[in-house]
């Protein structure tokens, strides 16, 4: 068991957000055919991000890192406990062996995925956020989530958190809906918070990654996440997908 999985007590109201850019230092996330790694990207829309929700809140607003460093799950996790966030976000870019695979997901902790695909990204990004070659180390946390994972008050916040963040996102920005999917993300279990983890688009699809490192694109994911950000801590619920 990790130290930081402590009792979930649900926060409410918006006076923390934590923003996690995914990746970072020696971990680049997906790369794409060209070379353009996912971290970057990262960065870019959370730094967007921060920003804005501090011109249009009153929220203290924390990012987990705010320069290309290298940083583990128990770092990112820990931060976010420390600061008792109602929101913690973690932001990151897709990728697929399939070169048409496109569009935006946004997903939330659960002790069950969606389905495989779902798993299958959930064990990438906690592969890589565990730093890990380890997978007795994988297993571990796994176990630590779907244990915690079961919370329903958290759950549910996380879940009109992420329809709200995904409706947004389409609203702004269009491309193709994949819609709002639960995963056991390592980086996703938060005391207390709201916690969703979103797949801003494929970095693998030629047209998406050109948007994804257009800093006007890049200015339109974040003002749509700010947007429903802000609309959760006012309590707006989402309309059913
Ligand atoms: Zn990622």
């Amino acid at each position: 068991m990790l130290p930081f999985l402590s009792s979930i007590v649900l926060l409410a109201g918006l006076d923390v957000v934590v923003i996690d850019p995914g990746h970072g230092g020696r971990q680049p996330g997906a790369v794409a055919p060209d070379g353009t790694q996912e971290k970057g990207i990262c960065l870019a829309v959370s730094l967007r991000l921060a920003r804005l929700l501090k011109e249009k809140t009153k929220a203290r607003v924390l990012l987990t890192r705010r320069s290309d460093r290298t940083l583990s799950l128990q770092q990112r996790a820990e931060m976010a406990n420390r600061l008792k966030a109602q929101v913690f976000v973690s932001i990151h870019a897709n990728s697929s062996t399939r070169p048409t695979a496109r569009g935006v997901e946004t997903y939330f902790l659960s002790s069950r995925a969606t389905d495989r695909r779902a798993r299958l990204l959930a064990a990438r990004e906690n592969f890589e956020l565990i730093e890990s070659k380890d997978e007795s180390q994988t297993d571990d946390v796994i176990q630590a989530i779907l244990t915690d994972a079961d919370k329903g008050a958290m759950l549910e916040a996380s879940s009109r958190l992420a329809h709200l963040v995904q409706h947004r996102l389409i609203g702004r920005v269009g491309g193709e809906d994949r819609s709002v999917r639960q995963a056991p993300f390592a980086v996703l279990v938060r005391a207390g918070s709201a916690a969703i983890l979103v797949e801003l688009g494929f970095v693998s699809h030629p047209e998406e990654r050109k948007q994804l490192l257009d800093p006007k694109h890049q200015e339109a994911l974040a003002e749509a996440m700010a947007d429903a950000i802000i609309a959760y801590g006012a309590g707006e619920t989402p309309k059913s997908p």
